[in-house]
């Protein structure tokens, strides 16, 4: 089997133009709304149509930057169901951007079973760069960012506790995605999984109330117990030391 190669006619680029019948994955911004590219714009402005995981939220965004387009949702519970209907209308020639909630879209996020689609059936996928919250987070860590392992959210209940076992050993930077509601439980599991480590908690990168609390885990804790947790948050955990013979206390 040839392996799968897109080429894209990209012309003209610097007029904002899309071709016919192509998948943007067009990444947003994670709070501020000028966090977007100016290919994202001119790519978000030429579509035929966007698919959004979260249309209020999207709307907001296409409001600031007047832009109209028609949208549809594109979510993890119907993308079963709308990814066909999406793929016909790139057949019949469409362009369309896919954008989540926040970011980029394939992060945690809703878009690989579109792209899986689209590969089966030939269609070009171009990829419109731009934020991350994990990105973000791990820069400002003051952690080491030459290896690092980005896990998204880890499992609720099934596999939890193996995938933190594992996780204690890695000796790369390790990057998680967690709600409001679970941070604290987390870090505490993480604390008695891996040990005292070194931990950055990014919170509401790039809003009004963007907050990096740095430190060992306990410390930290400590820290974050003095006010409820709200937001959004990025945990950054130091990866396991080379020399570390110490089991987790
Ligand atoms: N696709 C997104 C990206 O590229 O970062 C991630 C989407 S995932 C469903 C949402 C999670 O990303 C949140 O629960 C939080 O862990 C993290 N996140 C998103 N925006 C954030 C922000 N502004 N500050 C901190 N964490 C954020």
């Amino acid at each position: 089997m040839s392996p799968s190669k897109d080429t894209v006619d990209r012309e003209p680029p610097s007029k904002g133009a899309v071709v016919p019948g192509t998948l943007y994955l067009v990444a947003t911004p994670i709070g501020n709304l000028e966090d977007i590219t100016h290919r994202a714009v001119k790519v978000l402005s030429s579509v035929d149509l966007i698919a959004a995981e979260d249309t209020r939220k999207t709307k907001i965004l296409l409001d600031h930057y007047a832009i109209s387009k028609p949208m549809v949702s594109y979510f993890s519970y119907n993308e079963r169901h709308r990814a066909p209907q999406l793929i016909e209308k790139l057949k019949e020639g469409q362009s369309l951007a896919l954008v989540s909630d926040a970011g980029t879209p394939g992060i945690s996020d809703p878009a690989f079973h579109i792209v899986q689609s689209c590969l089966e059936s030939g269609i070009p996928i171009v990829p419109i760069p731009g934020p991350s919250a994990f990105v973000s987070a791990l820069i400002v860590s003051g952690l080491p960012t030459d290896r690092f392992v980005f896990e998204g959210f880890l499992p609720m209940k099934k596999g939890r506790k193996t995938k933190l076992g594992i996780l204690s050993t890695e000796q790369r930077t390790i990057v998680l995605y967690e709600s409001p509601h679970r941070v604290l439980k987390t870090l505490g599991e993480i604390r008695i999984a891996f040990g005292e480590r070194n931990v950055a908690v990014a919170r509401e990168l790039t809003k009004k109330f963007e907050e990096i609390v740095r430190g060992p885990i306990s410390l930290v804790l400590e820290e974050l117990q003095r006010k409820p947790t709200r937001g959004e948050y990025v945990l950054v955990i130091e990866g396991r030391s080379k020399h570390s013979e110490a089991e987790p206390s």
